[in-house]
């Protein structure tokens, strides 16, 4: 799915910038680079900058225009270090993120276009894509280095893939939850216990019980922790009422 996905760079006047994007891919999970119109490629120091992702660099495919690079794709998104630089549907990387899983998912094709270092992309490259990218920076200094904003949108395609494949794994490992008649149980024997330690007055309760609840309420105890809750209350008593327990230096 994540082969869907080509990331455009547009006219980049530094090689390592090249190799800087490619290795940001790779470890994202991203392979297939296309070059607009690079100045140098291919070249020593984009080879050095892409440190391992070599692979990503050889399969780069090197086109004529923006046009070219954007053959079979049906989403394009544009990036932009200017915020609303044109008014045009805009995304955050978060939502490029999920909406690029989306339709990449569906068997797209899908297009992240990145502009030259010195000027971006132009007006009309930006109109040729479907929304707008802005990584929210500094707007005193909202300019990233190129390969450092093919990282972060990486990320949050990355983000987005992850979360996609993570509900089955993380029900499995989920431990369950204490029930709510568990939950009352403990509250009840919380209750007594707080009373043999005499931290409880029931003549004055003061509202203790109601925010001891509204705190384990916040807590989603799970089975485990709930007997070690239990436990602790089971050992306090009987410290409390003299029996014997497991303290060994008495
Ligand atoms: N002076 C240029 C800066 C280009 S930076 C301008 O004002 O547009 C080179 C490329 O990095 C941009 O074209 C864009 O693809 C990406 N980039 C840099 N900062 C970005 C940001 N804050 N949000 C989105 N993309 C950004």
């Amino acid at each position: 799915m994540l082969d869907n996905i080509r990331v455009v760079l547009v006219n980049t006047s530094h090689p390592g910038n090249i190799g800087g994007a490619a290795r940001a891919m790779k470890n994202m999970g991203l392979s297939r680079l296309v070059l607009v119109e690079p100045r140098e490629f291919p070249s020593p120091e984009a080879d050095a900058r892409a440190s391992g992702a070599s692979d990503v660099l050889e399969n780069a495919q090197v086109v004529a225009s923006l046009e070219e690079a954007l053959v079979g794709c049906t989403v394009v998104l544009g990036t932009s270090a200017r915020d609303r630089s044109l008014p045009w549907p805009l995304v955050d990387p978060r939502e490029c993120g999920e909406k690029v899983i989306e339709e990449a998912g569906q068997g797209k094709q899908i297009a992240l276009v990145f502009g030259r270092e010195h000027a971006g992309l132009t007006n009309d490259e930006l109109q040729r894509c479907h929304f707008h990218v802005h990584i929210p920076s500094n707007p005193d200094f909202s300019s990233l280095n190129l390969a450092a904003a093919v990282q972060v949108l990486g990320y949050e395609v990355r983000m987005a893939w992850l979360a996609g494949k993570r509900p089955a794994a993380a029900m499995e490992k989920a431990e369950e939850l204490a029930t709510s008649d568990e939950m009352e149980r403990f509250y009840g024997h919380l209750q007594d216990t707080l009373v043999d330690i005499a931290f409880l007055d029931p003549e004055k309760p003061r509202h203790l019980m109601a925010r001891l609840r509204r705190l384990f309420g916040r807590s989603a105890v799970n089975k485990s922790e709930m007997s070690i809750l239990r436990g602790i209350l089971t050992e306090t008593q009987k410290v409390a009422r003299g029996e014997p327990h497991k303290r060994k230096d008495q």
